[in-house]
């Protein structure tokens, strides 16, 4: 006899962290209850994998041909506006829903609870034989007799060693018990700040507030000076999210240094975030991940891939220096974390607030255009003055050959020094010189995975390259004509301008901070602590030392190339430039006083060089803001950048080229390409680009999706990657 499972079976379609472009479907066992945002663990080929239940009905298959849901676990629903998130993110991003489902399943470990801890409660009984340690530790306990301790909790409570607690329990003095886990933070308290807003802050902070508290959506450009307190005022909104009983997401572009903040919201809110970042122990993460999804955490702090954790009622997502780069991930999933941010807000109808001194071209536009509401600030708290800015013509001024810091800007260090303040150098280049060549027969160290030179790192002793991390000892001969000793370094990097500034300055203490740091993160923090309270004197630093930190002591900063970004060929070059030279150039003087901040230049009259150094940021944006539309670039146009790689260079054209081809037609679109990419090879992969250009009421998407639909299949190693907004043509 056969069984006949019909249509009694129940199905559910299932969407699987697989790049799949819609979800499975599975059978239903008798005995289970699954509803839409259900995480279940379902079978893939042998495989067994943890995926959610999504809506929609499942594709009409044979039931019997399906397999089985084995599992729901045991963790509260992913919400159905986090369901529509995931959807429009591969739509907007043109990925697979099952790709950013990924996302939400970083920590797979979470989705069952944790097993409670052992636990010992006090019987209330005392032993007979009471030594000093026994006496302390019962003390401890009769002063809170019905608490539940873990054993080395206790030990450590009471001052004593674990086995004078072990002797207790072999006596019966406790009976077991099963504690939950405690918090990994306490909630954050709603309070009045103890503080008061000045006045241009006050208005700030009322209108982030009133936003808040209308409900709906909403997304605020927060555009304030360096030390304006643009984090005082948004501190207020979160303060208004959570006294509504809201979740609170704070991104920030350079998590792993954030310490500081934390203890800026910890001060405020009496708790800190919970933090999220990819440098977690992954116990860690996964306790921070199932207490958002279970609403224990309130505040979470983190990089940009906290957009997709589990939040279940959102009340406001802040993106902190929301101009930064850092916010574009350019790996599998392409996408910009502040542009996805404003969606999460716009599909669970709530305020998302962009802050910065610098903000993005598309920010201010969409201010502009009223698509965002636009707030401002133009003081700098306790009357602290921005730095006065200077530009040194290099062509006037120039350092002595083979030196990279013009006399003037020697002069002005040294006046800092004198006076007992510090002095900073910025130049965004690691490594002791971008260039090797050999002065015989000029050639040029190049790696020989990627189209990049490599980079000397004379205190390492090796040849790198920046892009896969290569790396070679520093050879005594030239490889191709065999010299010996002939190798001359070109231009500058942060090591070598240390060894011409401890030549300069052999008194003074100097401090090198970039990524190639030993100790990593942890030892830069404390780094940048020491300075802050005046330890160095003179600091040199790639753009790790641009963000957030203040130097009180801080008075003379000295950009060493300005120029360094500003011709090469990308549309947001002036834009970058704008930004990182503010941030670096408004590290001075945060305290008050007279500082300045100096940008070396063999181009001083360039339009970006004047806009910062005259102060005048409205008249840099509105040129940008111009050029921008007058050249037909993002904002006001839509660009998309098809790369096409391959293991050889002939495959990757020949398909870049058939996918040409086979563009539909359009009256809207261009497209420009193929063209070989200015990095023409990374990590062995040769590249070349396509960019589609539309105008921004033009679905791309869609028009991308059908062009793909007729597309010539990819095969052997080639690979097509779509960037929607692309930040990078390299
Ligand atoms: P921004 O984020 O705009 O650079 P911050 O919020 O970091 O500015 O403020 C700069 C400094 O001034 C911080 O040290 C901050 O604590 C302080 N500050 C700003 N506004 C106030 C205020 N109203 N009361 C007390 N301190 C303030
Ligand atoms: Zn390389």
């Amino acid at each position: 006899m056969q069984l006949d499972l019909g249509d009694s079976v129940e199905t559910v379609s299932v969407l699987l962290p697989i790049p799949a472009d819609r979800p499975y479907s599975y059978t239903v066992p008798q005995d289970m209850q699954l509803s839409p945002g259900d995480y279940v663990q379902v079978p893939l080929g042998p495989r067994k994998v943890a995926a959610v239940v999504w809506d929609g009905n499942p594709d009409n298959v044979d039931a019997k041909k399906l397999r089985a849901v084995e599992k729901k676990f045991d963790c509260p629903a992913v919400p159905e506006d986090m369901r529509r998130f995931i959807e429009r993110v591969a739509d907007y991003t043109i990925s697979q829903p099952g790709t950013v489902l990924r996302g939400l399943l970083r920590a797979p470990g979470a989705l069952d609870p944790e097993p409670p801890l052992d636990g010992l409660r006090w019987t209330g009984d005392a032993p007979e034989r009471l030594t000093a340690a026994r006496k302390r530790l019962l003390d401890l306990l009769a002063q809170e007799p019905s608490m539940a301790w873990t054993r080395s909790g206790l030990a450590h409570a009471a001052g004593v060693t674990a086995s004078v607690v072990d002797g207790l329990v072999k006596l019966d003095l406790f009976e077991t018990v099963q504690i939950p886990h405690a918090p990994i933070v306490a909630p954050p308290q709603i309070a009045e700040r103890s503080s008061p807003l000045i006045s241009e802050q006050a208005d700030a902070a009322s209108r982030l507030v009133a936003t808040v508290k209308e409900t709906g959506f909403s997304t605020v450009l927060l555009d304030g000076v360096t030390g304006s307190g643009k984090t005082e005022v948004y501190f207020e909104a979160v303060n208004a999210a959570l006294a509504q009983d809201k979740q609170v997401l704070i991104l920030l572009p350079e998590i792993a240094l954030t310490t500081a903040f934390l203890e800026r919201f910890e001060a405020r809110f009496d708790a800190p975030p919970a933090p999220w970042h990819s440098g977690m122990p992954p116990k860690q993460r996964e306790r921070v991940w199932r207490q958002v999804a279970t609403g224990q955490i309130r505040a979470v702090a983190g990089a940009r891939s906290a957009l997709f954790l589990p939040f279940q009622d959102p009340g406001i997502i802040v993106v902190d220096e929301e101009h930064d780069g850092a916010y574009k991930q350019e790996d599998r999933l392409f996408y910009s974390a502040r542009d996805m941010a404003v969606m999460r807000a716009s599909i669970g109808q709530f305020t998302c607030v962009l802050s910065s001194a610098t903000p993005s071209i598309e920010s201010r536009v969409n201010a502009n255009m009223g698509r965002y509401k636009s707030v401002t600030m133009r003081q700098r708290h306790a009357n602290a003055k921005l730095p006065n800015l200077e530009t040194i013509d290099m062509r006037k001024d120039p350092p002595p050959r083979g030196q990279f810091v013009s006399p003037v800007l020697k002069d002005a260090i040294e006046a800092a020094n004198t006076r007992g303040e510090q002095a900073m150098l910025f130049l965004n280049r690691r490594g002791y010189a971008p260039l090797t060549l050999c002065r015989v027969c000029g050639h040029r160290f190049e790696c020989s995975n990627c189209s990049a030179w490599l980079v000397e790192h004379r205190f390492r002793q090796q040849l790198e390259c920046h892009h896969c991390g290569h790396n070679e000892p520093v050879p005594e001969a030239c490889p191709k004509c065999g010299t010996l000793d002939h190798l001359v370094a070109c231009g500058p990097g942060i090591e070598r301008l240390a060894e011409e500034i401890d030549e300069a300055f052999p008194e003074a203490g100097i401090v090198v901070l970039s990524s190639d740091m030993f100790g990593g993160v942890s030892r830069l923090r404390l780094e940048l602590e020491a300075i802050a309270k005046g330890a160095a004197d003179i600091v040199i630093g790639t753009q790790i030392i641009a963000k957030g930190h203040n130097f009180p002591l801080m008075t003379c900063v000295g950009v060493v190339d300005a120029d360094i970004g500003l011709a090469n060929g990308d549309p947001r070059a002036a834009e970058r430039t704008f930004q990182l030279l503010s941030q670096v150039t408004g590290r001075a003087g945060r305290a008050g006083g007279k500082s300045v901040g100096y940008l070396q230049s063999y181009a001083p009259d360039h339009p970006v060089i004047d806009a910062i150094r005259s102060g005048d940021r409205e008249a840099f944006y509105e040129r940008e803001i111009a050029l921008r539309r007058e050249h037909g670039l993002p904002p006001f146009t839509r660009l998309v950048s098809l790369i096409v790689s391959a293991n050889s260079r002939n495959e990757a054209a020949d398909h870049a080229r058939a996918l040409r081809l086979t563009q539909p037609r359009s009256n809207d679109v261009s497209v420009l390409g193929p063209a070989e990419a200015p990095m023409a090879l990374i990590r062995g992969r040769h590249r070349f680009r396509l960019l589609v250009r539309a105008p921004r009421s033009f679905d791309v998407q869609s028009y991308l999706c059908g062009w793909f639909k007729d597309a010539p299949k990819t095969r052997g190693s080639v690979r097509v990657q779509i960037d929607v907004d692309p930040q990078s043509f390299l």
